[in-house]
Order: C-alpha cells, then structure tokens, then sequence
C-alpha cells in the first residue's frame, strides 16, 4: 500500500466547500480532519480528502482546484492558450482532438473562471497611475443588424486593460433596401435593439473608479466624444478629474496621445479572433463575446509581457502579482469566494 504523499501534509483546506455550513464563511482552525485519499486517472499522486466536524460532509484537496470535475484538466491551458492566440474554438477543438461542445463548455467554465480571477487579483493603483477609454464596435451574429459597443479601458503606462465589456447598440450607417429588410426581420425576431452603450460606458468607467481609492489626481484620456465627460464625472467625481480629449481625426501613428489605447485596441482584435475583420469567427451571443474579452483580459494583464522588450507583465508592473504568470496557473485554484479565494499562484 502506497503511504499517503507529501501533498498531504502541506495541503490545508481554507473553510469547507459547502456554502450552507457554518465553516464555509468563517472557518474555525481545525474544522476538517483528515478523510483519507483517492486516486485520479489524470493525477500523479493520490489526492487528499477531508471531513468537515461541522456539516459531517467530506470534500478533497480537488474541490478546491479550478479544474474540479473536469475530465481533460491536463488540456485547459492548451485550450485557454489557443483562444488567448486568436484561434477559434473549432479549429481548438480540432488541434486538442476534444469535440466541438466539449470545448465551447470548456471556455466558458475557463472564461467565468478568468472573470473571477481577473477582479480577486487587483488592487488600488499605485501613484502616477492613469486611465485611457476608448470604445470598438464588433456584432453579435449578424454585421448587419445586430452591433456591438465594447468600451475598453486602460491604465496607461502599464497597458494592464481594466474593463471591457461589450453593449447593444442600434444599426446605423449606410442603409440599402436589403439591409433595412433584414433590419425589419430581426426586430420581429429579438423585438426593440436598444442602444446601451451609455451604460456599458459607465460600468467600465466604475470599475476603473474602484481601482482609483488612492489616486489624489485621475488622469482620463479619451477622443472627443460627446458623451465622455459627463459619465467621467460621475464615475471618478469632479473633484480630482483631469479629463484631456484628443481628436479621432489625427493619425493613428505613435505620437498621438491615444497611442496606449489605440494599440490595446489593435492587441484585442489580433488576440481575439471574433473581433478580425473579414473573419468567419463570429459571436453568435454578447455574453460569450463578453467571456471572451475576459480571457484576453487574463491573458493581456498576467501572462504577456508588457512591451516585447519587457520582462513583466502589467499586472506586475502595477503590483497585484509577484510575478509574470503562465496559462496554467491562471488555472490552479478556484476564484468563486472572492478575495478569500486561495492565490493561483499558492503552492
Ligand atoms: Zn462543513
């Protein structure tokens, strides 16, 4: 009989997974003992258990993992590596031998994971820290009818991509017969396409305003569009608001203001390949556009480099993790008890 391993000793369970038990929100010291151990088919080691004194429930060392229950856990980073790059799910699943659902399934549990991850890890921003906003239109199954808003924001120097999320807007643009028809189709279909751009803008704008406790002076750059200093206002207060615009109309090139932004912009629709030009990826909904943009969004802050001539990573640089992460351990530990959730990068 194989003795129970090393891990054992060092694993401790951080409360008891079972959220109706008193251990669950406030965890005593010795609320488990030990329970034993199994033997997975995709694992080296045999895995510890537990039994909660509380709730008599047991639980294991992999209810706690963010691949619980997974069958190929040994593909997830492979997978989130392959979207991360631009690669549509099919031509995943096709690389990874994995069917076709199995993979849409597996990047949204991936996804919701990443979304939970990518708002436990980051704090206050450091001093001399500033934020630019600029928003790209993609559709959501159809170019024609159904158009998309995602405001994205950033902290400028570090690049580390704060908010982006994608919100309904109206078509608009050259309109010929057979487009108005297919206009007139998918209102009977779907009903009223509302334009929530204005909210999606002042969601984004908050998640940069949590981020911004500490921060005596907000710099926000933006293009001069319309709607821009009002919901800046309300979301960082007037107070300590610098707002500086920059016109659309000047050229793209490295000198403009914009340049930060702008090449984010460029990075997310290289990196994500839903929101190419010309491409047959397409978003058949906004929420899995919206689960996309997380994973660009982990990927962006803690696994790229900053700049190639960089060693860090912008979540580094800007102090929320020790280190540049790889795909994997974007993957270890699971993100769902907040910020008491354990580090991904905890032993
Ligand atoms: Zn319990």
């Amino acid at each position: 009989m194989v003795g129970p391993p090393k891990e054992t000793d060092m694993f401790t369970p951080p409360r008891c997974p079972n959220w109706r038990c008193s251990q669950h929100r406030l965890p005593t010291p010795r609320f488990f003992s030990r329970h034993g151990h199994y033997l997975a088919r995709c694992r080296p080691r045999p895995i510890p258990r537990f039994l909660c004194r509380a709730c008599r429930r047991t639980f294991s060392r992999q209810t706690f993992r963010a691949d619980y229950r997974d069958h190929r856990p040994d593909l997830n980073p492979l997978l989130l590596r392959s979207i991360a790059s631009g690669v549509g799910l099919r031509q995943s699943a096709r690389n990874l031998h994995l069917s076709p659902r199995c993979t849409e399934l597996k990047f949204r549990k991936l996804a919701r994971h990443l979304r939970r991850l990518n708002l436990n890890l980051r704090g206050n921003l450091p001093a001399g820290s500033s934020f630019q906003l600029d928003e790209l239109e993609t559709y959501e199954a159809c170019r024609n009818t159904r158009p998309l808003s995602i405001p994205v924001l950033i902290e400028t120097s570090s690049r580390f991509v704060i908010w982006a999320e994608a919100a309904t807007i109206r078509p608009r643009g050259r309109m010929s017969p057979a487009r108005e028809r297919a206009i007139q189709r998918d209102l009977k279909r779907h009903g009223f396409r509302r334009d929530l751009s204005r909210r999606g803008l002042g969601r984004t704008l908050r998640r940069g305003a949590d981020l911004a406790g500490d921060l005596e002076r907000v710099q926000l750059d933006t293009d001069c569009k319309s709607s821009y200093p009002g919901l800046a206002r309300e979301a960082f207060g007037s107070k300590r608001l610098i707002h500086s615009t920059t016109s659309s109309k000047l050229p793209r090139t490295i000198a403009n203001p914009l340049f930060p932004i702008n090449q984010t912009e460029a990075l997310a629709r290289d990196l994500m390949g839903r929101l190419r030009r010309e491409s047959w990826l397409v978003s058949k909904k906004r929420r899995f556009l919206d689960l996309a943009l997380q994973v660009f969004m982990a990927y962006r802050n803690y696994v790229r480099r900053r700049f190639n001539r960089d060693k860090a990573s912008p979540a580094q640089m800007l102090g929320f993790v020790p280190r540049r992460m790889a795909e994997g351990e974007l993957l270890t530990w699971r993100q769902d008890w907040g910020r008491d959730s354990i580090h991904p990068l905890a032993g």
